[in-house]
């Protein structure tokens, strides 16, 4: 846990949240300023700054993470829709946290290229 960790806080339950799924290495909330009708971030529960810091090790944590946002995007019809999973890494990409988070984006049509 990094104490000046806004997710690490969530996590520790020090910021009270209602997970929409949890377990022993991740967390889904949803986003509080959301950006589409379903907007969640996926939280690894162990404290990783941004994609940089990614190891090997990490290799099968960012794989469930995105089987994460798929498995939440499944029921709620979007994997016939459509959905966008994103990183956003450093500040020209609006990285405003820097404990990783994958966002799940669905229910409006997504423009390409992003802004
Ligand atoms: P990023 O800008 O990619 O680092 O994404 C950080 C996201 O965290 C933004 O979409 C914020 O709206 C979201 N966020 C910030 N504080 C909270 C919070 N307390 N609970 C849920 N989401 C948050
Ligand atoms: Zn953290």
């Amino acid at each position: 846990m990094n104490a000046d960790c806004l997710f690490c806080k969530i996590i520790a339950g020090i910021i009270p949240v209602k997970p929409l799924y949890d377990d022993a290495e991740l967390i889904a909330i949803q986003d509080i300023n959301p950006q589409a009708p379903l907007h969640v971030l996926i939280i690894p529960k162990i404290h990783i700054a941004s994609l940089n810091d990614l190891v090997p090790e990490h290799d099968a944590l960012v794989g469930s993470m995105f089987r994460r946002a798929a498995d939440l995007a499944r029921p709620r019809g979007y994997d016939v829709r459509g959905y966008r999973t994103v990183f956003n890494t450093g500040a020209e990409a609006g990285q405003s946290v820097f404990h990783i988070h994958l966002h799940l984006l669905a229910g409006r049509s997504l423009a390409w290229p992003p802004g």
